[in-house]
């Protein structure tokens, strides 16, 4: 069953000028169809200004199409009724961690969404312990998130999401301003999330290596999906990643160089374990 369904959807922003006049409109996001089902892990690819942020918001109706129709869950984001209902069903985890955590004490902070819904006082706390398990961040619970590390952060800012009890969460970029083990730790929480919870994953990210684990990828480009499949499908077509602006994981790269080469090597490989084993198949 799907959980969202992205049709036709259409997005323009409008440039005024000092008289409010339009000036110019960009369509940020230029006719995108997607269903994605519920329990998936998505991952969204895609160069900087191609649209991947502008549809992300049309998931919980922080924006809603010029043209096109979203739904989340049968709910059509364009009407204003079922807006609570959507904002429950879709968690956003955004950039900047410090952006998003409001609460002087750990476990505050987590416990400001389910407090927003009027969830009563006794299951906040519940929600909350179990939130910040499921990241890994229990020991922290009583600390004020100034001290934390920016991956440390974030999983708050995930738990805090989670407390809502969402069926989706939608992550735009969340590890762009992490170091490599902030970036590790994150990824694992949102993995574990979706295998354990069975939460539907959204995740926009520019790092290749987090794509791997997706069961579809969908690369945009101007405001449109260019590319859609399983992450060795799609990183396998080094070339057309290229085209778009985008790298690959390093062993996928290596394989495609080796392959130009002269060797005969698949290249539809994603991990080093797999590039070691092509290799040694060679004589
Ligand atoms: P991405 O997240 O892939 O980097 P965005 O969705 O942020 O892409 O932006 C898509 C396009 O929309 C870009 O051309 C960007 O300049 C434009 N855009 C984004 N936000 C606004 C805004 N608030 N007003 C006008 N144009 C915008
Ligand atoms: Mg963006």
């Amino acid at each position: 069953m799907s959980i969202i369904k992205i049709k036709d959807a259409i997005y323009e922003y409008f440039k005024r000028d000092e008289n409010g006049e339009v000036m110019e409109t960009v369509q940020a996001v230029a006719g995108v169809t997607i269903d994605i089902e519920q329990g998936e892990f998505v991952a969204i690819l895609g160069h900087n200004g191609s649209g991947k942020s502008t549809l992300a918001k049309h998931l919980n109706a922080i924006l809603k199409p010029t043209r096109g129709t979203i739904y989340v869950k049968e709910m059509d984001t364009r009407e204003d009724r079922y807006l609570l209902d959507i904002r429950q069903t879709t968690g956003m985890v955004f950039q900047n961690p410090d952006n998003q955590i409001i609460g002087t004490v750990v476990e505050e902070d987590v416990a400001f969404g389910p407090e927003n819904l009027g969830v009563p006082t006794k299951e906040i706390w519940d929600r909350v312990l179990k939130s910040l398990e499921a990241v890994n961040m229990t020991a922290y619970r009583e600390q004020s998130p100034n001290k934390l590390s920016g991956g440390q952060k974030q999983r708050i800012a995930i738990a805090g999401v989670m407390a809502m009890e969402p069926e989706c969460i939608v992550l735009d970029e969340p590890t762009a301003m992490l170091d490599p083990l902030g970036r590790k730790d994150v990824v694992e929480a949102i993995t574990e999330l979706n295998q354990k919870k069975k939460i539907t994953i959204i995740l926009i990210t520019h790092n290749m290596d987090e794509v791997i684990g997706a069961d579809k990828v969908y690369v945009m480009d101007h405001g449109k999906v260019v590319l859609k499949g399983t992450p060795r499908e799609i990183f396998s077509d080094v070339e057309t990643m290229k085209q778009y602006g985008l790298e690959v994981p390093a062993p996928t790269e290596l394989a495609y160089r080796l392959k130009k080469a002269g060797l005969s090597i698949r290249t539809d490989i994603l991990t080093k374990d797999e590039l070691v084993e092509q290799l040694c198949q060679l004589n």
